[in-house]
């Protein structure tokens, strides 16, 4: 392992499970003696927000979008700056804002972040779906399965362009019902691989 921290951007739709998979990646690496940080860019987005009167992550995507650019530029500047064998980001590729998507990763940011690896998790729209409306923690978007169904699509799109000007692999795992299990061990097995 060379000094530098190595990056692995974590993005998916919101309800498709990443901060519960995270949380477990973090302990099997640990187990395994990695010293693992995990960065949440919304909770480092909210707490800049908090300067500006903003409670609730939520309520980040209701803001104006500069006002966002500038909360993103903020909490990216602070992830360079974890300093860790692995740093894990969890993050999103695309915003649903009220001017429509807007990126997670625009091109100056995945530039500064460095990834070495990306990684997109998936999982059926009906169970994205439920885990959405069972969420009594965070105010989701309820929008229709098949919405859910063009939202993976868009994510498999934006995944390949991130990796087309990062130069990092990308992979796109599943976590659906009862499979979590592998889905952790396949983002170990990744992460491990070239550590
Ligand atoms: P999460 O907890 O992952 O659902 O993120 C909460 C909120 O943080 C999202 O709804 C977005 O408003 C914001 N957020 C997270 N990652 C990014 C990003 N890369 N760029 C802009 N906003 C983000
Ligand atoms: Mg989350």
């Amino acid at each position: 392992m060379d000094e530098k921290s190595k990056r692995i951007i974590v993005v998916g739709i919101p309800g498709v499970g990443k901060t519960t998979v995270l949380s477990e990646v973090k302990k099997s690496l640990e187990q395994l003696g990695v010293q693992t940080a995990l960065a949440e860019f919304g909770k480092i987005m909210l707490e800049e927000a908090l300067l500006l009167n903003i409670k609730n992550r939520d309520d980040i995507r209701r803001l104006q979008i500069q006002d966002q650019k500038n909360l993103q530029r903020k909490a990216a500047t602070k992830i360079v700056q974890i300093i860790s064998d692995i740093v894990i980001i969890d993050t999103h590729l695309f915003i649903n804002t009220f001017e429509g998507y807007y990126p997670g990763l625009p091109m100056e940011l995945i530039n500064q972040l460095e990834p070495s690896n990306l990684i997109l998790i998936v999982a059926k729209p009906e169970e994205i779906y439920h885990r959405r409306q069972n969420d009594s923690t965070r105010d989701r978007d309820i929008i229709s399965i098949d919405s859910i169904q063009n939202e993976i699509e868009l994510s498999k799109m934006l995944i390949s362009s991130c990796s087309v000007i990062s130069g990092a692999p990308f992979k796109i795992i599943p976590n659906d019902e009862n499979h979590l299990k592998e889905c952790i061990k396949n983002l170990v097995d990744i992460i491990m691989s070239n550590s």
